[in-house]
């Protein structure tokens, strides 16, 4: 199914009205201008407001006074705004739907994994965020004689700072667990998709957020960037590697904590007994999901060589079948990628790759029949260093096909280059599959399934090691990273000192026996 250029800018006529921009802007500060465009026709989709560091001040001062009042609500409370949200945006998904195909270019499928993602973290935090945040009782050091709990106090004002790539599950997905936790959140999302953060937002105003609690500026972003990190409490990073690192520098200097979400060149591995079927068509998703404009898409596909030619074979013939167009409705495989910045890296690196003797197995060519940024997914062999498409996040809708002899080869080239984002490992044998993952230097491995197992599985962290980032989304962790702990230890009865008449020498005795019969006792 394919929509006419046409087409689709009627239909952002009709989504994108300047009531709605009105609408989401209303209490969003800034005297300068920005604007955000789609890459389904290239054309303006709406004038945003664009703050000054004046601006930006205020914005934190507000956040704060509101921070205050929305913390002392009981984590009860606060958890039932998420619940209110997911409804909300189950029953109202079609209206961002339309946004996140405009601002990103993605197939409607594609944008409806966002919603998937926020509605799983809104439920596990709507549902678990009290019982994270409930104080905690220890053993202290004198048993029965030293009281302790555990409380845990939010860090105040969050500064968010998120991409273009999943404009709703990024910023909506990341704020969620840190408002539950009492914070107040200022959120920088790529000016691009900047639509679908504001409508997030008012989303979250209608489920009864304060409106202060959740507040968003745009403006360019190495500029309004810095200016959260200078301001906050904490710091959420997604993005790339480059700009993560400029943001723990900056995080570091002000001795402030952050959680950085950054690139991956992610492997993905046939063992010699998968199913090829299966494998084919789960690389398929693997690779060109949101024309692979994804962190956990895979980037390197490595083969058995046993098995190299028939998984390939399958590979490029379900790719070639993929249907690639901007059709604002379900019915398309693929969409477009979302800028000319992302369409002229996806073309660097195949080119590059083709000059220096790598071979198109599908695809390789731009789609401008369909719209200025749409490119074929693309599978290349013969791909080795130093060609950038090995080396390099691409970032876009190109893997490379590699082959393996044997599980250590297989292992080592998964866990080679700086980055350790997601790994995918496909085989038969679910204890071989289980022991290759355990190898593997990332920190989400999916066995027999692409990505969304393990992003799916919120209950469970997820995050990069190495060059992919520092901390984790999702679990415990991803509540609690937004959140400082306290120790209130309680002395009763006998101080922590000689007492009781004893001198130095007996009461050093006395401690000596009493850790000698904690450790029989098998006290921890
Ligand atoms: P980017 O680093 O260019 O921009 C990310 C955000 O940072 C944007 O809002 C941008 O305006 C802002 N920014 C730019 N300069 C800044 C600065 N100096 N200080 C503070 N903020 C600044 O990344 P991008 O191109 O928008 O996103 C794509 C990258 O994000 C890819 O590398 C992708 O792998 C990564 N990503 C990672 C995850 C993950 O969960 N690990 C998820 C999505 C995307």
């Amino acid at each position: 199914m394919t929509t006419a250029p046409s087409d689709v800018s009627a239909h952002a006529a009709r989504v994108v009205t300047p009531e709605l921009v009105a609408s989401l802007t209303r209490d969003v500060p800034g005297s300068g201008r920005t604007a955000c465009h789609s890459p389904l026709t290239g054309a303006r989709l709406a004038e945003l407001p664009a703050v000054t560091e004046a601006e930006t001040d205020a914005v934190f001062d507000r956040a704060r006074a509101a921070q205050r009042t929305w913390a002392a609500r009981s984590p009860r409370a606060r958890a039932a705004v998420l619940l209110r949200f997911h409804d909300l945006l189950l029953r109202r998904q079609d209206e961002v739907l339309d946004l996140v195909q405009l601002e990103t270019g993605k197939a409607r499928l594609h944008a409806h994994e966002e919603v998937q993602a926020v509605c799983q973290a809104a439920r596990h935090y709507g549902r678990t965020a009290p019982a994270h945040l409930r104080p905690r009782r220890h053993p202290g050091v004198v048993p029965l004689l030293t009281r302790v709990r555990e409380l845990r106090h939010p860090k105040g004002v969050i500064g968010h700072i998120s991409p273009w790539n999943y404009p709703l599950e990024l910023s909506a997905g990341d704020a969620l667990p840190a408002l539950a936790a009492g914070n107040a959140v200022v959120m920088k999302p790529d000016t691009e998709t900047a639509l679908t953060a504001l409508w997030a937002r008012r989303l979250a105003v209608e489920a009864g957020l304060p409106s202060a609690v959740w507040q968003i500026v745009l403006g360019d972003g190495p500029v309004v960037g810095p200016w959260l990190v200078a301001r906050a409490d904490y710091v959420t990073f997604t993005g790339s590697t480059r700009t993560g690192r400029e943001v723990a520098r900056a995080a570091a200097g002000r001795l402030i904590g952050a959680s950085l979400e950054l690139g991956g060149k992610n492997a993905l591995l046939v063992l010699a007994d998968a199913d090829i079927d299966r494998a084919a068509e789960g690389a398929v998703r693997a690779c060109f999901s949101s024309a692979g404009q994804l962190c956990v898409s895979a980037e390197r596909i490595h083969v058995h060589r046993d098995v190299a030619d028939a998984f390939t074979d399958r590979l490029a013939a379900r790719t070639r079948a993929l249907r690639i167009g901007p059709a604002l409705a379900y019915g398309t495989d693929l969409g477009s990628l979302a800028s000319r910045a992302q369409f002229d890296a996806v073309r660097r690196h195949i080119d590059d790759a083709l000059a220096h003797g790598a071979t198109v197995v599908a695809g390789g060519r731009p789609r401008p029949d369909l719209g200025p940024y749409f490119h074929e997914p693309t599978i290349l062999a013969d791909v080795r260093p130093p060609m950038l498409v090995c080396e390099e996040e691409t970032f876009g809708p190109v893997v490379s096909v590699h082959r393996f002899t044997d599980e250590d080869d297989a292992i080592e080239r998964a866990n080679s280059g700086p980055y350790g984002l997601n790994a995918s490992v496909w085989s038969r044998d679910a204890r071989r599959a289980r022991r290759v993952a355990a190898r593997l230097r990332t920190g989400t491995v999916n066995i027999n399934e692409g990505y969304a197992a393990a992003y799916g599985s919120v209950r469970a962290p997820m995050g990069g090691m190495g060059d992919s980032g520092l901390g984790r989304r999702h679990g415990a962790e991803g509540l609690l990273k937004y959140t400082e702990s306290q120790t209130v230890a309680q002395q009763r009865l006998v101080p922590l000192a000689p007492a009781f008449g004893l001198d130095d020498r007996r009461y050093a005795a006395l401690l000596t026996r009493s850790l000698k019969a904690l450790k029989t006792l098998r006290f921890r």
